[in-house]
Protein backbone atom coordinates (compact mmCIF):
# COMPACT_ATOMS: atom_id res chain seq x y z
CA UNK A 1 0.00 0.00 0.00
CA UNK A 2 1.31 3.70 -0.38
CA UNK A 3 2.95 5.24 2.54
CA UNK A 4 0.53 8.55 2.61
CA UNK A 5 -2.69 5.47 2.34
CA UNK A 6 -0.86 3.41 4.94
CA UNK A 7 -1.36 6.53 7.24
CA UNK A 8 -4.63 7.66 6.33
CA UNK A 9 -5.57 4.09 7.62
CA UNK A 10 -4.06 4.15 10.58
CA UNK A 11 -5.86 7.25 11.56
CA UNK A 12 -8.98 6.12 10.25
CA UNK A 13 -9.13 2.97 12.64
CA UNK A 14 -8.18 5.24 15.37
CA UNK A 15 -11.23 7.90 15.09
CA UNK A 16 -13.47 4.63 14.72
CA UNK A 17 -12.22 3.85 18.01
CA UNK A 18 -12.18 7.07 19.20
CA UNK A 19 -16.00 7.66 18.56
CA UNK A 20 -16.74 4.25 20.53
CA UNK A 21 -14.77 5.73 23.83
CA UNK A 22 -16.49 8.21 26.03
CA UNK A 23 -16.04 11.50 25.37
CA UNK A 24 -13.15 13.29 27.85
CA UNK A 25 -10.41 16.00 27.42
CA UNK A 26 -7.98 13.74 26.62
CA UNK A 27 -9.52 11.97 23.79
CA UNK A 28 -10.39 15.28 22.20
CA UNK A 29 -6.60 16.17 22.55
CA UNK A 30 -5.86 13.00 21.05
CA UNK A 31 -8.23 14.13 18.06
CA UNK A 32 -7.39 17.29 17.40
CA UNK A 33 -3.59 15.92 16.98
CA UNK A 34 -4.74 13.01 14.49
CA UNK A 35 -6.44 15.59 12.48
CA UNK A 36 -3.03 17.74 12.82
CA UNK A 37 -1.15 15.17 10.99
CA UNK A 38 -3.64 14.35 8.64
CA UNK A 39 -3.29 17.52 7.62
CA UNK A 40 0.66 17.95 7.79
CA UNK A 41 1.34 14.93 5.97
CA UNK A 42 -0.70 16.19 3.23
CA UNK A 43 1.25 19.50 2.89
CA UNK A 44 4.47 17.34 2.78
CA UNK A 45 3.09 15.12 0.14
CA UNK A 46 2.45 17.75 -2.66
CA UNK A 47 5.24 20.05 -2.00
CA UNK A 48 7.32 17.08 -2.55
CA UNK A 49 9.89 16.75 -5.39
CA UNK A 50 12.68 14.87 -6.53
CA UNK A 51 15.43 17.82 -6.45
CA UNK A 52 18.24 17.43 -3.86
CA UNK A 53 19.65 21.05 -3.08
CA UNK A 54 23.08 21.86 -4.44
CA UNK A 55 24.48 24.55 -2.30
CA UNK A 56 27.06 25.54 -4.52
CA UNK A 57 25.41 25.98 -7.67
CA UNK A 58 21.99 27.06 -6.36
CA UNK A 59 21.05 30.43 -7.77
CA UNK A 60 18.44 30.34 -5.44
CA UNK A 61 17.59 34.00 -3.75
CA UNK A 62 14.98 34.32 -1.39
CA UNK A 63 14.79 37.83 -2.43
CA UNK A 64 14.03 37.45 -6.42
CA UNK A 65 11.63 35.12 -7.76
CA UNK A 66 14.40 32.48 -9.09
CA UNK A 67 14.35 31.79 -12.81
CA UNK A 68 17.49 30.79 -14.94
CA UNK A 69 19.09 29.66 -18.20
CA UNK A 70 21.83 27.61 -19.64
CA UNK A 71 23.03 26.97 -22.92
CA UNK A 72 25.60 25.05 -25.25
CA UNK A 73 26.60 25.34 -28.42
CA UNK A 74 27.80 21.70 -29.18
CA UNK A 75 30.83 20.15 -27.72
CA UNK A 76 34.54 18.37 -29.43
CA UNK A 77 37.88 19.13 -29.69
CA UNK A 78 37.35 23.05 -29.04
CA UNK A 79 41.79 23.51 -28.21
CA UNK A 80 42.45 27.21 -27.63
CA UNK A 81 46.04 26.46 -29.38
CA UNK A 82 43.24 26.08 -32.80
CA UNK A 83 41.74 28.96 -31.94
CA UNK A 84 42.75 32.40 -33.08
CA UNK A 85 41.82 35.47 -30.69
CA UNK A 86 39.48 37.40 -32.86
CA UNK A 87 36.90 33.72 -33.64
CA UNK A 88 37.23 33.01 -29.37
CA UNK A 89 35.65 36.49 -28.91
CA UNK A 90 32.60 36.02 -31.88
CA UNK A 91 32.08 33.16 -30.17
CA UNK A 92 31.72 34.51 -26.57
CA UNK A 93 30.19 37.54 -27.86
CA UNK A 94 27.68 35.25 -29.89
CA UNK A 95 26.71 33.19 -26.41
CA UNK A 96 26.61 36.09 -24.55
CA UNK A 97 23.79 37.68 -26.83
CA UNK A 98 21.93 34.50 -27.08
CA UNK A 99 21.92 34.40 -23.13
CA UNK A 100 20.59 37.38 -22.95
CA UNK A 101 17.71 37.63 -25.43
CA UNK A 102 16.42 34.31 -22.72
CA UNK A 103 16.94 35.72 -19.79
CA UNK A 104 15.57 39.00 -20.14
CA UNK A 105 12.54 36.73 -21.45
CA UNK A 106 12.31 35.06 -18.37
CA UNK A 107 13.40 38.50 -15.81
CA UNK A 108 10.22 39.79 -17.77
CA UNK A 109 7.58 37.08 -16.85
CA UNK A 110 8.44 35.24 -19.94
CA UNK A 111 7.87 31.76 -20.15
CA UNK A 112 10.61 29.10 -20.30
CA UNK A 113 9.12 27.81 -23.93
CA UNK A 114 9.53 31.03 -25.24
CA UNK A 115 12.89 31.66 -23.71
CA UNK A 116 14.25 28.45 -25.48
CA UNK A 117 12.79 28.94 -28.45
CA UNK A 118 14.30 32.66 -28.98
CA UNK A 119 18.07 32.20 -27.37
CA UNK A 120 18.22 29.23 -29.77
CA UNK A 121 16.97 31.06 -32.68
CA UNK A 122 20.10 33.91 -32.35
CA UNK A 123 22.53 30.80 -32.57
CA UNK A 124 20.55 29.18 -35.46
CA UNK A 125 21.45 32.18 -37.04
CA UNK A 126 24.84 32.60 -36.52
CA UNK A 127 26.99 30.91 -38.74
CA UNK A 128 28.97 30.03 -36.06
CA UNK A 129 26.93 26.70 -34.90
CA UNK A 130 25.62 23.72 -36.02
CA UNK A 131 22.61 24.68 -36.30
CA UNK A 132 19.97 27.03 -38.78
CA UNK A 133 23.00 28.97 -41.11
CA UNK A 134 25.64 26.83 -40.04
CA UNK A 135 24.49 23.53 -40.35
CA UNK A 136 27.29 20.71 -41.40
CA UNK A 137 26.92 19.07 -45.01
CA UNK A 138 25.84 15.46 -45.70
CA UNK A 139 27.79 13.38 -48.03
CA UNK A 140 25.41 14.47 -50.52
CA UNK A 141 26.43 18.26 -50.19
CA UNK A 142 23.00 18.96 -48.31
CA UNK A 143 21.98 20.07 -45.30
CA UNK A 144 19.56 18.69 -43.14
CA UNK A 145 18.29 20.14 -39.95
CA UNK A 146 17.52 18.29 -36.83
CA UNK A 147 15.65 20.00 -34.11
CA UNK A 148 13.29 19.55 -30.66
CA UNK A 149 11.72 21.01 -27.77
CA UNK A 150 10.09 20.02 -24.35
CA UNK A 151 7.64 21.79 -22.29
CA UNK A 152 8.44 20.35 -18.59
CA UNK A 153 5.09 21.11 -17.12
CA UNK A 154 2.73 19.08 -19.52
CA UNK A 155 5.34 16.96 -21.24
CA UNK A 156 4.45 17.95 -24.40
CA UNK A 157 7.14 17.60 -26.89
CA UNK A 158 8.12 18.49 -30.45
CA UNK A 159 10.04 17.40 -33.30
CA UNK A 160 11.51 17.54 -37.10
CA UNK A 161 14.12 15.80 -38.60
CA UNK A 162 16.31 15.85 -41.76
CA UNK A 163 14.51 19.12 -42.84
CA UNK A 164 16.57 21.03 -45.46
CA UNK A 165 14.55 24.26 -45.88
CA UNK A 166 13.02 25.55 -42.45
CA UNK A 167 15.12 28.48 -41.65
CA UNK A 168 14.60 28.30 -37.83
CA UNK A 169 14.13 24.54 -36.89
CA UNK A 170 13.56 25.09 -33.43
CA UNK A 171 10.35 26.91 -34.55
CA UNK A 172 9.52 23.69 -36.34
CA UNK A 173 9.46 21.89 -33.25
CA UNK A 174 7.51 24.66 -31.35
CA UNK A 175 4.52 24.18 -33.94
CA UNK A 176 5.03 20.07 -33.98
CA UNK A 177 4.45 20.44 -30.14
CA UNK A 178 1.60 22.81 -29.98
CA UNK A 179 -0.32 22.95 -33.34
CA UNK A 180 -0.17 19.06 -34.37
CA UNK A 181 -1.19 16.10 -32.39
CA UNK A 182 1.89 14.06 -33.35
CA UNK A 183 5.52 14.30 -31.58
CA UNK A 184 8.50 14.03 -34.33
CA UNK A 185 7.68 14.96 -38.11
CA UNK A 186 10.42 14.31 -40.75
CA UNK A 187 11.41 15.19 -43.87
CA UNK A 188 8.55 16.38 -46.85
CA UNK A 189 5.99 16.21 -44.63
CA UNK A 190 7.64 18.05 -42.00
CA UNK A 191 8.60 21.24 -44.38
CA UNK A 192 5.20 21.07 -45.73
CA UNK A 193 3.61 21.50 -42.12
CA UNK A 194 6.49 24.10 -41.68
CA UNK A 195 5.03 26.05 -44.31
CA UNK A 196 1.06 25.66 -43.55
CA UNK A 197 2.17 27.53 -40.06
CA UNK A 198 3.77 30.28 -41.83
CA UNK A 199 7.23 29.36 -40.68
CA UNK A 200 10.22 31.18 -42.88
CA UNK A 201 11.14 28.91 -45.52
CA UNK A 202 14.43 29.59 -47.58
CA UNK A 203 15.92 28.24 -50.40
CA UNK A 204 18.47 25.70 -49.05
CA UNK A 205 21.61 27.76 -50.26
CA UNK A 206 20.59 29.86 -47.36
CA UNK A 207 22.42 27.39 -45.19
CA UNK A 208 25.73 27.28 -47.65
CA UNK A 209 28.75 27.83 -45.45
CA UNK A 210 32.53 27.22 -47.12
CA UNK A 211 34.07 26.04 -44.18
CA UNK A 212 31.51 23.54 -43.56
CA UNK A 213 31.57 22.14 -47.05
CA UNK A 214 34.83 22.46 -46.96
CA UNK A 215 34.89 20.18 -43.70
CA UNK A 216 32.18 17.80 -45.08
CA UNK A 217 34.83 17.32 -48.31
CA UNK A 218 38.03 17.00 -45.95
CA UNK A 219 35.20 13.80 -43.87
CA UNK A 220 34.72 12.38 -47.29
CA UNK A 221 37.88 11.90 -48.51
CA UNK A 222 39.30 10.65 -45.25
CA UNK A 223 36.37 8.25 -45.16
CA UNK A 224 37.01 6.90 -48.90
CA UNK A 225 39.94 5.17 -47.10
CA UNK A 226 37.95 3.36 -44.52
CA UNK A 227 35.35 0.98 -45.14
CA UNK A 228 30.90 1.91 -44.78
CA UNK A 229 31.06 -0.11 -41.82
CA UNK A 230 34.06 2.25 -39.78
CA UNK A 231 33.92 5.30 -41.51
CA UNK A 232 31.14 7.48 -39.75
CA UNK A 233 32.85 6.14 -36.69
CA UNK A 234 36.40 7.93 -37.50
CA UNK A 235 37.66 10.29 -34.85
CA UNK A 236 38.09 12.53 -37.65
CA UNK A 237 34.97 13.08 -38.49
CA UNK A 238 33.66 13.58 -34.76
CA UNK A 239 36.21 16.63 -34.54
CA UNK A 240 34.77 17.97 -37.91
CA UNK A 241 30.83 18.58 -36.75
CA UNK A 242 30.76 20.08 -33.18
CA UNK A 243 28.83 23.36 -32.70
CA UNK A 244 24.97 21.81 -32.51
CA UNK A 245 23.14 24.35 -29.97
CA UNK A 246 20.71 24.13 -27.15
CA UNK A 247 19.16 25.71 -24.40
CA UNK A 248 17.29 24.83 -20.56
CA UNK A 249 15.32 26.93 -18.95
CA UNK A 250 12.99 28.17 -15.50
CA UNK A 251 10.84 30.40 -15.53
CA UNK A 252 9.58 32.54 -12.90
CA UNK A 253 6.98 30.82 -12.70
CA UNK A 254 8.95 27.13 -11.69
CA UNK A 255 8.20 26.33 -15.76
CA UNK A 256 11.13 24.48 -17.13
CA UNK A 257 11.46 23.81 -20.70
CA UNK A 258 14.41 22.55 -23.63
CA UNK A 259 15.44 22.68 -26.54
CA UNK A 260 18.28 21.16 -29.05
CA UNK A 261 18.76 22.16 -32.89
CA UNK A 262 21.70 20.33 -35.02
CA UNK A 263 22.72 19.70 -38.42
CA UNK A 264 23.75 16.81 -37.30
CA UNK A 265 27.28 15.04 -38.29
CA UNK A 266 29.08 16.44 -41.23
CA UNK A 267 29.55 13.22 -43.96
CA UNK A 268 26.32 11.92 -42.61
CA UNK A 269 24.40 9.39 -45.32
CA UNK A 270 21.32 7.51 -45.78
CA UNK A 271 19.10 10.50 -44.12
CA UNK A 272 20.73 9.60 -40.57
CA UNK A 273 18.82 11.25 -37.77
CA UNK A 274 21.19 11.94 -34.46
CA UNK A 275 19.97 12.31 -30.65
CA UNK A 276 18.66 15.79 -31.08
CA UNK A 277 15.43 15.44 -32.55
CA UNK A 278 15.08 12.19 -29.61
CA UNK A 279 13.11 12.87 -26.62
CA UNK A 280 14.59 11.89 -23.93
CA UNK A 281 18.07 11.53 -25.98
CA UNK A 282 18.58 14.72 -26.63
CA UNK A 283 16.27 17.17 -24.91
CA UNK A 284 14.17 16.12 -21.78
CA UNK A 285 11.80 18.17 -19.75
CA UNK A 286 9.77 17.54 -16.45
CA UNK A 287 8.94 20.44 -13.93
CA UNK A 288 9.43 16.95 -11.47
CA UNK A 289 13.04 17.11 -12.27
CA UNK A 290 15.22 19.02 -14.58
CA UNK A 291 15.65 20.42 -18.29
CA UNK A 292 18.20 18.99 -20.31
CA UNK A 293 19.81 19.61 -23.57
CA UNK A 294 22.63 17.29 -25.23
CA UNK A 295 25.12 17.71 -27.64
CA UNK A 296 27.73 14.95 -28.84
CA UNK A 297 27.94 11.90 -30.63
CA UNK A 298 24.38 11.46 -31.36
CA UNK A 299 24.16 7.64 -31.68
CA UNK A 300 25.42 6.99 -28.43
CA UNK A 301 23.39 9.43 -26.61
CA UNK A 302 20.80 7.78 -28.25
CA UNK A 303 21.47 4.32 -27.30
CA UNK A 304 21.86 5.88 -23.20
CA UNK A 305 18.77 8.07 -23.32
CA UNK A 306 21.32 10.35 -21.79
CA UNK A 307 18.47 12.75 -21.15
CA UNK A 308 15.98 10.98 -19.74
CA UNK A 309 18.40 9.21 -17.77
CA UNK A 310 19.82 11.98 -15.72
CA UNK A 311 16.06 13.02 -14.85
CA UNK A 312 15.67 9.39 -14.08
CA UNK A 313 19.17 9.24 -11.84
CA UNK A 314 17.44 12.23 -10.03
CA UNK A 315 13.65 11.37 -9.99
CA UNK A 316 13.99 7.06 -8.63
CA UNK A 317 17.63 7.66 -7.28
CA UNK A 318 17.08 10.76 -5.04
CA UNK A 319 20.70 12.03 -6.46
CA UNK A 320 21.69 15.82 -7.04
CA UNK A 321 21.89 16.99 -10.62
CA UNK A 322 25.64 17.14 -10.29
CA UNK A 323 25.77 13.93 -9.46
CA UNK A 324 23.49 12.57 -11.90
CA UNK A 325 25.02 14.48 -15.08
CA UNK A 326 28.71 13.18 -13.70
CA UNK A 327 27.56 9.53 -13.51
CA UNK A 328 25.79 9.70 -17.00
CA UNK A 329 28.66 12.05 -19.04
CA UNK A 330 32.41 11.17 -17.30
CA UNK A 331 31.14 7.34 -16.21
CA UNK A 332 28.26 5.92 -18.57
CA UNK A 333 28.96 7.42 -21.80
CA UNK A 334 32.71 6.81 -21.98
CA UNK A 335 32.36 3.48 -20.96
CA UNK A 336 29.80 3.11 -23.71
CA UNK A 337 32.30 5.14 -26.43
CA UNK A 338 30.32 8.26 -26.26
CA UNK A 339 31.93 11.83 -26.71
CA UNK A 340 29.88 15.28 -25.44
CA UNK A 341 28.28 16.73 -22.93
CA UNK A 342 25.06 18.28 -21.46
CA UNK A 343 23.48 21.14 -19.80
CA UNK A 344 21.03 21.20 -17.69
CA UNK A 345 18.91 23.31 -14.70
CA UNK A 346 16.79 21.44 -12.12
CA UNK A 347 13.53 23.02 -10.90
CA UNK A 348 15.67 24.78 -7.92
CA UNK A 349 18.01 26.64 -10.69
CA UNK A 350 20.40 24.24 -10.04
CA UNK A 351 22.36 24.59 -13.22
CA UNK A 352 25.34 21.78 -15.15
CA UNK A 353 27.53 22.43 -17.71
CA UNK A 354 29.12 18.83 -17.96
CA UNK A 355 30.98 17.27 -20.57
CA UNK A 356 34.07 14.57 -21.26
CA UNK A 357 35.47 16.00 -24.55
CA UNK A 358 37.89 19.33 -24.33
CA UNK A 359 35.50 21.68 -24.85
CA UNK A 360 31.89 22.89 -25.00
CA UNK A 361 30.56 26.07 -26.02
CA UNK A 362 28.52 27.21 -22.84
CA UNK A 363 27.05 30.13 -20.79
CA UNK A 364 24.76 30.46 -17.54
CA UNK A 365 22.70 32.92 -16.42
CA UNK A 366 21.18 33.05 -13.39
CA UNK A 367 17.97 35.62 -11.64
CA UNK A 368 21.14 38.01 -10.11
CA UNK A 369 22.00 38.64 -13.76
CA UNK A 370 25.75 36.52 -13.28
CA UNK A 371 26.92 35.91 -16.40
CA UNK A 372 29.76 32.89 -16.80
CA UNK A 373 30.70 31.55 -20.43
CA UNK A 374 33.46 28.64 -21.33
CA UNK A 375 34.45 27.06 -24.02
CA UNK A 376 37.23 25.18 -22.93
CA UNK A 377 37.93 22.48 -19.57
CA UNK A 378 38.49 24.75 -16.46
N1 LIG B 1 24.33 15.27 -31.37
C1 LIG B 1 24.37 15.73 -32.72
C2 LIG B 1 24.09 14.56 -33.65
O1 LIG B 1 24.59 13.48 -33.39
C3 LIG B 1 25.66 16.35 -33.11
C4 LIG B 1 26.29 17.25 -32.08
O2 LIG B 1 25.73 17.48 -31.03
O3 LIG B 1 27.37 17.76 -32.31
O4 LIG B 1 23.45 14.73 -34.63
Amino acid sequence: MHRTSRFRAVIFDNLINFRLKSINMKNLLLLFSLICLISCNDANQSTQDYVQEDSEKNTKNDSVQNFGIVIHGGAGTILKENMSDSLEQAYKDKLEEAIKTGHEILANGGTALEAVQRTINVMEDSPLFNAGKGAVFTNEGKNELDSSIMDGKTLNAGAAAGVTNVRNPINLAYEVMTNSEHVLLSGKGAEEFAKEQGLEIVDPEYFYTENRFKAMERARERAKEKSNKTAFYDPFVKDEKFGTVGCAALDKNGNLAAGTSTGGMSNKKYNRIGDAPIIGAGTYANNKTVAISSTGWGEYFIRGVVAYDISAMMEYKRVSLKEATHEVIQNKQPELGGSGGIIAIDNKGNVSMEFNTAGMYRATMNANGDLEIGIYEE
